[in-house]
């Protein structure tokens, strides 16, 4: 299944989403509001020439700001990297949060479209992409609908710079979030992931270099700069620097998007946003980045959630989607759904990986898990796979076997 090779402009966006069924629109911070509280000044400043690229890249790597899809590049690195090379360049901005119990990016764009696209405008000016393409999940109706009117309005207000944005739609393929995949599908064809090197900063959308980010990672862009890179230091926890959401789910009192200091542990995360565990039930266990990230056990809740943390236990962050599990679940269920999700977005281009989770899932079908040949299957996926996908799939069946031994007893 692939990603909609839709093509038109922002215009045709419009009235694709005028035909479709009315989607109730939440309250957000509309264009005056978002202005008058000071928006569009750090971009109003560049464009001026008050402020230049460099201060910017500058402020970004001092206060240590990394891209927040999922992978963790330092964002300043990847706009320098885009500037290496000459131009014209393209910005394409990765909006297909489609990582099970990922639902921050949907937050802010559906909360302050502005800051998000104010972040989107300035990196674009400091690489001086031509052209902005934003691939949004088409699962998100009413995030269309906001972000087609926003991109209006920056047209009006002669915002956009004479830059062409276009909004581009998803059709469901977990696989279009894989970045080189995304430009894939944005070019119109299967979005199948593509062998790197070379990279998308250097040969990217129509063989261009092209800046990718993600929705949260531009969000925070004019913050940091207004605020200053300090302010945003500051705002770690255990060692961490800067602040980080996360889509907390589960078994938690209260789940829903939270924003909290970097390298919270997933216990206070728990504690002093979730209210706790839900009456009833156990902390047992969570999966601290979304399907993809592996799953660890309450008794190591005490660990940073933060990019090089939990690696050294097999496990990391990727989009920050905690999901808390409860004495009540099923743990070789739970990795065994998460198999199961792989199995049915592979997009079957590497034989490792279509064929890796179609046998692993098999095999963990069966009442008793053959541990052995369950480790060799997953090493040869993820040293195997061409893309993130394959390679993170065996990642919930190893945390079973290395955290979990007793379930497969
Ligand atoms: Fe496709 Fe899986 Fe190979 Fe990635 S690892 S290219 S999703 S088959």
């Amino acid at each position: 299944y692939v990603g909609d090779a839709t093509v038109g402009a922002v215009d045709d966006m419009i009235e694709a989403v005028k035909k479709d069924a009315p989607v109730p629109i939440p309250d957000y911070t509309s264009f005056d509001d978002y202005k008058a509280a000071g928006g569009f000044a750090v971009h109003a400043r560049l464009r001026a020439g008050d402020l230049v690229s460099d201060t910017i890249i500058d402020a970004l790597n001092e206060g240590s700001h990394r891209g927040l899809g999922g992978a963790g590049f330092p964002h300043a690195l990847k706009l320098n990297s885009v500037l290496s090379v000459p131009s014209p360049r393209y910005m394409a901005v990765n909006a297909d949060e489609s990582e099970p119990g990922t639902f921050k990016d949907r937050y802010f764009m559906n909360r302050n479209p502005y800051q998000f696209l104010e972040g989107m405008l300035i990196a674009a000016e400091i690489v001086e992409a031509e052209k902005i393409y934003i691939f949004l999940r088409d699962e998100y109706p009413e995030t269309a609908r906001i972000l087609a009117d926003a991109i209006e309005k920056l047209k009006i207000e002669k915002l956009d710079g004479g830059r062409q944005i276009f909004l581009r739609r998803g059709a469901g393929a977990y696989i279009c979030g894989e970045e080189s995949a995304m430009l894939e599908s944005i070019e119109g064809k299967r979005g199948l992931p593509r062998h790197k090197p070379p990279f998308p900063a250097h040969v990217g959308l129509f063989g261009q270099p092209t800046l990718i980010n993600n929705v949260e990672t531009l969000y925070w862009l004019p913050e940091i700069i207004h605020k200053g890179p300090e302010w945003f230091k500051k705002g770690g926890r255990h060692g961490s620097k800067g602040f980080r959401s996360f889509s907390l789910s589960g078994h938690v009192k209260k789940p829903g998007v939270y924003i909290t200091p970097a390298g919270i542990t997933a216990q206070e995360l728990i504690d002093e946003f979730g209210g706790g565990m839900k009456d009833g039930h156990k902390f047992r266990a969570y999966l601290p980045g979304g399907a993809s990230g592996g799953l660890l056990p309450a008794s190591m809740a005490d660990i940073p959630l933060d990019f090089g943390t939990l690696e050294k236990h097999g496990c990391f962050i990727g989009s920050a989607a905690v999901i808390v599990i409860s004495d009540k679940n099923d743990l070789k269920m739970v990795a065994r759904n998460l198999m199961r999700f792989f199995e049915d977005e592979s997009c079957g281009q590497c034989t490792p990986c279509r064929a890796g989770t179609e046998k692993a899932l098999k095999l963990m079908e069966a009442e008793h898990w053959d541990r052995e040949l369950l480790t060799e299957l997953s090493t040869v996926m993820r040293d195997a796979s061409i893309c993130g996908l394959g390679q993170a799939a065996p990642n919930g069946l190893m945390s079973i076997l290395k955290h979990f031994p007793e379930e497969v007893q």
